[in-house]
């Protein structure tokens, strides 16, 4: 198979900004992600892809060489070359890249730590919880405290699943965990490794199990988690706190807990991203008259000023009034989108009123040929 382009890999322009790069292999890095698709082949082939096009595009010196010889300036100067990249380097090169903004939190949980050690070690499963917030919540961040019932270290053992501590040496593997063979073949003599099966790869057998857990080193119990959530998370997102998951059979790894996250409606502010949308009904009077109308924020009211002759589908933008953006690049807006309310009854005096306006000069016709303002359509003419 030929290498496809670096810029291609990641779908960005010859010139894209470095920031461009960064976002455009996040992207790919988490569409492709092992732990989403695993077992999957074609997904990890294209993760190293993606991986290795970011090592090169990220670097100036390299990109440069890159852009003037393509591929045939790498060789050697890549330092890697994606397809034979063990999965470690990866994370331990870009790993940061996934989760520098959240703090505790990764974009998810475990990476490059699941089962690749050589060394057996018991890790304990993550666990998975929903978290619902409200709009002020999100837009503000939001510390909670959660009750999660999962696998807790045995107290009696101290997790280590023996009584009294009393632990020997694997005499299969003489502690190292490991069984090494020597066949002869054909070929020659080959060596494979693979876990002790007298003690499943710990390396320690244990002489009086634990009565409390039965030599597993974990019980069932609960434990209260304070989350830290950031502001300006939305429906969907994953956040994952390590180490607060199940607790590891003897000693082991703890597992992660994942925090998805859940938007509770609100009554009169609808997201759209990081900006909000109120619609505003206003009557024909308020309209050509013009009004003050009360808008609800995020944490409380502001209010408005409608111009007379406001026209309804008209959108009023209070700049800064949405949501904080989750990595920090600003805040979004409330966008008021005004609309007419037209009464569907009206008693006789009413309806003389109006029927006198209806006939009124100034109610004929939609905005009127040099007025001023262009319609729709001139306003396309004007464009060509
Ligand atoms: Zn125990
Ligand atoms: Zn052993």
């Amino acid at each position: 198979m030929s290498k496809r382009d670096y810029y291609e890999v990641l779908e960005v322009s010859k010139n894209a900004t470095a920031e461009e790069i960064k976002k455009a292999y996040r992207k790919k890095a988490l569409q492709y992600h092992p732990d989403k698709n695993p077992g999957d082949k074609t997904a990890e082939d294209k993760f190293k892809e993606a991986a290795e096009a970011y090592e090169v595009l990220s670097n100036p010196d390299k990109r440069q060489r890159y852009d003037q010889f393509g591929h045939a300036g790498m060789n050697g100067a890549s330092g890697f070359s994606g397809q034979s990249m063990n999965m470690d380097d990866i994370f331990s090169m870009f790993g940061d890249i996934f989760g520098g903004h959240f703090g505790d939190f990764g974009g998810f949980g475990g990476f490059g730590r699941s089962g690749r050690t050589r060394q057996r070690v018991n890790r304990g499963q993550n666990l998975r919880v929903k978290v619902k917030l409200n709009l002020k919540e999100i837009a503000n961040g939001a510390e909670k405290k959660i009750k999660v019932k999962k696998f807790v270290s045995c107290s009696a053992c101290h997790g280590s699943g023996a009584k009294d501590g009393s632990y020997s040496t694997c005499s299969t593997c003489h502690g190292s965990g490991q069984v090494t063979r020597v066949s002869n073949t054909f070929l020659g003599q080959m060596q494979t490794t693979s876990a002790c099966p007298t003690c499943g790869g710990e390396g320690k057998i244990i002489a009086n199990k634990c009565p409390v857990c039965y030599g597993e080193g974990i019980v069932k119990g609960e434990e209260v988690i304070s989350l830290n959530i950031p502001a300006g998370v939305a429906e969907g997102m994953q956040l994952s706190v390590s180490g607060k998951g199940n607790a590891a059979r003897r000693g082991g790894i703890n597992g992660d807990l994942i925090v998805l996250i859940e938007e509770e409606e609100h009554p009169d502010l609808i997201r759209d991203e990081n900006d909000l949308i109120y619609n505003l009904f206003l009557n024909i009077p308020e309209l050509a008259l013009g009004t003050t109308a009360e808008i609800p924020t995020v944490d409380s009211k502001v209010k408005v000023k409608i111009e007379a002759g406001t026209q309804p589908e008209k959108i009023l933008r209070l700049r800064g009034k949405g949501l904080p953006d989750v990595n920090g690049y600003g805040k979004g807006d409330i966008l008021v989108r005004v609309h007419a309310w037209v009464p569907t009854r009206l008693d006789s005096e009413e309806k003389q009123l109006l029927e006198k306006l209806m006939k009124s000069p100034n109610f004929q016709g939609g905005p009127q040929k040099g007025s001023g303002k262009k319609d729709f359509f001139e306003k396309m003419k004007g464009m060509f």
